[in-house]
């Protein structure tokens, strides 16, 4: 007897799209006949939040919002508590990148730039992602724990942008073949008659082909390795569902990503059905530092004290967070060191 709970190919309801469009999910689909397999982003409220509290040049914040799309598409991967940090660092306008994912679902993001030649840059129409960061490198970190080790992957950023350091990171690293598109814009909506509020939004989507043949993966870009010289290289035509895969998400428009009015199931839809595509129960992401006065007040206090006397104003010691902007505020005398010198 078949029981239809174990047999996957069976008893799986086939269901239209859903219509509408959840903002802060992240939707894993399969599209099995081509052996495919990605995840759409689509981000809201979370992209918003982060991206307003901080005042970063246009430019800066729509570069960090990809950045946050990116971190969000590959850290919700993680089959296990902990965190998944992106951070880059490199020589252009913007210095540094840092987007941290905290299983289940806490992202915070900022930038680190130099105002003066983002201004520049954006006067000299030289403001593209790729200009913006310059070269350097880019790291993806995956954090389990205090007690498990840690792991890194590293890709060289060569003047060009996010989209392209992951594919490099993917077939350099990982060997699957990968495309990843990115998309932030800026939203404005008339609420109830009013000024028009600007608002962020930002999307993506991330399409791997993971055939069960490993010599199916193999990619044509791949140097076959030591012919000998004037042997012409062995030419690995990509395979032809790979191709497919790769095509369909070329035809993706940036409005596609972020329409508030398509939902990630019916662009799922939209790329695959005559393929067949699958998917899975979408989860959720927010905007959520992990800040807070307690491990504010343990980082204060782990300097010298001539350090913490160098940091009053107006007798107080105030600390921003970089992530999120909140701010806390100490008397210098909350902050003394913990062991107290005993008087008589
Ligand atoms: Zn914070």
């Amino acid at each position: 007897m078949i029981d239809p709970n174990i047999d996957p190919n069976l008893g799986i309801p086939v269901r239209a799209p859903a219509v509408e469009a959840v903002d802060d999910t992240i939707l894993p689909f399969e599209v099995k006949t081509l052996d495919l397999r990605g995840r759409i982003v689509r981000l809201g409220p979370a992209v918003d939040a982060i991206l307003s509290s901080h005042d970063y040049p246009l430019p800066v914040a729509k570069l960090l919002g990809e950045a946050i799309v990116l971190t969000a598409m590959l850290g919700s991967s993680l089959k296990f508590d902990g965190r998944f940090i992106l951070q880059t660092q490199s020589d252009g306008p913007v210095r540094m990148l840092v987007v941290d994912y905290t299983s289940p679902a806490k992202i915070r993001a900022c930038a680190r730039f130099d105002a003066e030649r983002v201004t520049q840059a954006i006067a000299n129409d030289a403001a593209e992602p790729g200009q913006l960061l310059g070269r350097g490198h880019l790291a993806m970190t995956i954090d389990q724990g205090p007690d498990m080790s840690r792991y890194q992957g590293v890709v060289p950023l060569e003047g060009k942008d996010l989209e392209h350091a992951a594919h490099e990171y993917f077939s350099r690293s990982e060997q699957i073949p990968t495309r990843v598109r990115l998309a932030v814009a800026e939203e404005f909506r008339a609420s109830d008659g009013g000024p028009h509020h600007h608002h962020w939004r930002a999307g993506g989507i991330l399409l791997q082909f993971l055939p069960k043949s490993a010599d199916r993966a193999r990619q044509p870009d791949l140097d076959p390795g030591d012919a000998p010289p004037g042997v012409a290289p062995h030419a690995q035509p990509e395979d032809e569902a790979w191709v497919e895969g790769r095509s369909l998400v070329a035809t993706i428009d940036d409005i596609e990503l972020i329409d508030p009015a398509l939902s990630s199931e019916r662009l799922a839809y939209r790329l695959f059905h005559e393929h067949g595509v699958r998917v899975f129960r979408a989860a959720p992401v927010h905007a959520q530092c992990s800040c807070s006065r307690q491990s504010v007040e343990n980082m204060l206090r782990s300097f010298p004290q001539t350090d913490r006397d160098d940091m009053i104003e107006n007798g107080k010691i105030t600390v921003t967070c970089e992530f999120c902007s909140s701010t806390y505020v100490f008397a210098p005398d909350e902050v003394t060191d913990e062991a107290e010198p005993l008087r008589s």
